[in-house]
């Protein structure tokens, strides 16, 4: 579904193939993107009306799609379902979500559809089928649509060539157990090497050593890269709440207690000191 101001969608078409999409819904009027959430609930919300034979509708885990798919199910009397990990049809819909901050894993299953699904990035492989994608017009009316308006937007321009933190195929984080600052660059320096992002824990970004905006978990980003490595982690559920859906999770501590290791594919009991600096001598530059 896309929405937007006339003609988002038959400039997105060509890129919405390209991954694979067959059909675009095209819920455009003007002003439609000086609302924030409403126009995009309204135009599920007719498409959901119209058709009867719709099996599930998904989102993805921005805190704006969830916002629009809690209004949704409130409107619609849906299934809503937020933070999801994995999704499984065996006659009935089997859905895995994290709960209360990543501190429990909910299975759930349901008879009833569609169900409102917020999938979070990277939890699931993509294959790209490219297709032709048909677009097929909504009616949107905003006259008198209750709602948020933006008034502003500043694009934030960072200087950072490295992978997004929330798409990421690897992660490469660091924690307090970095020691300072100046030893959070070999965090960085691997990073680079592997083509990887940063990530940071809360205590990293307390200490100084690296910016809010790198920091996973409750507070901060969810992430569900591949790999990701965590150095000088100790564990704490609210950092594992951002990054325990990772595919395989290698850890760098040099206590053997650290609770990280409890989820970790691959530990290393180790001083990051000694241990990052031996992998960099082993990994080829990056070209
Ligand atoms: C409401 C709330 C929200 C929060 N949100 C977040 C959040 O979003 N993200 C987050 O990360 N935290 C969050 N926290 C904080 C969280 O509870 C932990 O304090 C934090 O994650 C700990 O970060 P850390 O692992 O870097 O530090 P520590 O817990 O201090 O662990 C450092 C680890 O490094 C190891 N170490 C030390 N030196 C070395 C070395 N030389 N080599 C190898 N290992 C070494 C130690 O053995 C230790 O395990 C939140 C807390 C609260 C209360």
């Amino acid at each position: 579904v896309v929405v937007g101001t006339p003609g988002t969608a038959e400039q997105l078409s060509v890129e919405l193939g390209r991954l694979g999409v067959r059909g675009v819904y095209a819920a455009e009027a003007d002003g439609a993107d000086a609302l924030l959430v409403s126009p995009e609930a309204a135009a599920v919300e007719t498409i959901l009306r119209g058709h009867d034979d719709i099996s599930a509708v998904f989102l993805t885990n921005s805190p704006m799609a969830k916002e629009c798919a809690a209004r949704l199910g409130v409107r619609l009397d849906l299934p809503y379902f937020s933070d999801v990990l994995a999704v499984r049809r065996d006659g009935e819909f089997v859905i895995d979500q994290e709960a209360f901050g990543g501190a429990y894993r909910v299975r759930s299953s349901l008879n009833t559809s569609p169900p409102l699904i917020c999938l979070r990035p990277t939890s699931t492989p993509v294959e790209l089928s490219p297709a032709q994608a048909d677009i097929y017009p909504v009616p949107l009316e905003l006259d008198g649509i209750a709602g948020a308006r933006i008034t502003g937007r500043h694009e934030h321009t960072g200087t950072n060539p490295r992978p997004a933190l929330t798409t990421a195929s690897v992660i490469v984080s660091g924690g307090r157990g970095m020691g300072s600052a100046e030893d959070f660059a070999l965090v960085e320096t691997l990073a680079d090497r592997l083509g990887a992002a940063v990530g940071a824990t809360r205590a990293a970004v307390d200490s100084g050593f690296c910016g809010q905006d790198l920091q996973v978990g409750q507070t901060g980003a969810t992430v569900a890269p591949e790999i990701y490595i965590a150095l000088g982690i100790s564990g704490a559920i609210q950092h594992r709440a951002g990054m325990q859906g990772s595919g395989k999770i290698i850890a760098v501590n040099k206590d053997p207690n650290a609770p990280i290791f409890e989820i970790a594919d691959l530990g290393v009991v180790g001083d990051v000191a000694k241990i990052v600096p031996a992998l960099l001598d082993i990994l080829p530059a990056r070209v």
